[in-house]
């Protein structure tokens, strides 16, 4: 029942996918109430860009952000949302199919956990995560290997658009000189360039 019921939490990602073919984890299996995860995936795709995947009620929202997060306040990033993915899919690494959904090739680029920042003078989260993507702006404390402190993301008012807006918040770990995109390009999780990714993953098919 539960996981009829995950399962279709990921109805729009599984469409996308033949899990023949992809190596993408099928997802489903794991479901936290109360997991606070966030990943963010460097994907070499028809284009480079970077999603960003926030766990909020047992899945990954996820957003493409184009040229990827940076730690200058003063910088506003696009944030395309896209399709909610399973918790599983924050320790995918590896090459999709070129010919399938998102081909190219996948790293984990930065992980951690966060904390929700609308909270109240005592320090009480004051709204939720879901009510807060629901209303289209999430505050949250990113603790990662390369990427630390406060952040927004707020959905902009463009009708019919899924674009958001990524900005750092003014705080201790605000930095305009620091570009970990460019500085740290490489596997949080494996130490790998997307080279060498690419190189160690793709031809596995076991027929
Ligand atoms: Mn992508």
């Amino acid at each position: 029942m539960a996981k009829e019921k995950s399962k279709d939490f990921l109805k729009e990602y599984h469409k996308k996918r033949d899990f023949d073919r992809t190596a993408e984890p099928f997802g489903g299996d794991r479901r936290k109430s109360d997991g606070r995860i966030f990943v963010i995936q460097k994907h070499d795709a028809s284009s480079l860009h970077y999603d960003f995947r926030l766990e909020i009620e047992g899945v990954l929202k996820s957003w493409a952000v184009p040229k990827g997060p940076t730690l200058d306040p003063n910088e506003k990033r696009l944030a395309v949302e896209t399709e909610d993915h399973p918790i599983e899919y924050a320790d995918f690494e590896g090459v999709i199919p070129e010919d399938q959904y998102g081909g190219g090739t996948v790293m984990v680029w930065d992980a951690g956990t966060y904390e929700n920042l609308k909270k109240d003078d005592d320090g009480k989260e004051s709204m939720s995560m879901k009510e807060a993507y629901e209303n289209g702006e999430l505050t949250f404390r990113l603790k990662g290997k390369k990427i630390k402190g406060g952040f927004a993301l707020v959905k902009t008012k463009m009708r019919g658009k899924n674009n958001w807006l990524l900005i750092k918040k003014k705080d201790d770990e605000a930095d305009a000189r620091r570009n970990p995109v460019s500085s740290q390009p490489d596997s949080v999780m494996s130490g790998r360039s997307i080279e060498e990714i690419k190189k160690e993953e793709s031809g596995e098919d076991e027929d």
